[in-house]
């Protein structure tokens, strides 16, 4: 089956309080967008990638990201929109090949395993449509605007939902059309699909797969590219 992973990377980062935009930042060494786009450079069941970036990144992202380091897979740049869902909404009117699966994963997750983008492929070819989760290690409440809480969740059944979120091209496509039809925004992709009433199923995620948001979650990259050293 044919698969597409589309990153998207165009964001503004005004969380991180860089002036260079967060998928350009370094871990030892090396972009976070490269290290994110080198798993699946690497898994040979991606067949190509196709890159979302900003319009200002446009040329810098060709050159110095997928240029420099060989980036073979990558045989699109396209730019962004306004919010993530509009920028993979781009990636997906790019596409122009034939696809079984369209994989969407964040060009800030670089941490990403082979095994979590090999499972993701063989669940969604039988399910149609998954998310990478992780169960949730706090407890979690519902709490109203004044601040006071509403209710306890049950936290066994709550899951932080990752990327890669991986549909059949199909669904994927038709959840989109459906979403700007209707003027819906979600704040995944799964999101889109959910709305039209179908399945969509939980694959084991990490907790290593963090999305560098922040100051602190470059500390923590580091830690964790570290760990994999002494692992490895
Ligand atoms: O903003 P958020 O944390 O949800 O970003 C997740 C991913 O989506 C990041 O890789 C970011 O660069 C990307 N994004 C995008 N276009 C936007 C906003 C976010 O491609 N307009």
């Amino acid at each position: 089956m044919n698969v597409v992973a589309l990153i998207p990377a165009a964001g503004s980062g005004s969380r991180m309080g860089t002036t260079q935009r967060k998928p350009y930042l370094t871990l030892e060494g090396k972009p976070i967008l490269v290290h994110t786009l080198t798993v699946f450079e690497q898994c040979s069941l991606i067949k190509e990638v196709l890159l979302i970036v900003s319009s200002s990144d446009l040329e810098y992202s060709r050159t110095s990201i997928v240029e420099t380091y060989k980036l073979t897979k990558v045989n699109k740049i396209v730019v962004g929109g306004a919010k993530r869902q509009d920028s993979v909404w781009e990636g997906l009117k790019a596409l122009e090949g034939q696809y079984g699966l369209v994989m969407v994963h964040d060009g800030v997750r670089p941490f990403v395993s082979q095994g979590i983008v090999e499972n993701a492929i063989h669940e969604t070819a039988h399910y149609g449509a998954t998310v990478a989760a992780v169960p949730v290690k706090d407890t979690i409440k519902i709490v109203s605007k004044e601040a006071e809480v509403v209710e306890t969740i049950d936290r066994s059944r709550v899951w932080a939902v990752q990327t890669p979120q991986t549909f059949k091209y199909d669904i994927l496509k038709m959840a989109y059309e459906k979403a700007y039809e209707d003027g819906f925004y979600g704040t995944d992709d799964a999101s889109l699909v959910e709305r039209l009433g179908m399945k969509v199923k939980i694959i084991p995620g990490s907790y290593d797969n963090i999305k560098i948001t922040t100051p602190s979650d470059l500390v923590m990259g580091e830690a964790i590219l570290k760990k994999r050293i002494v692992d490895s």
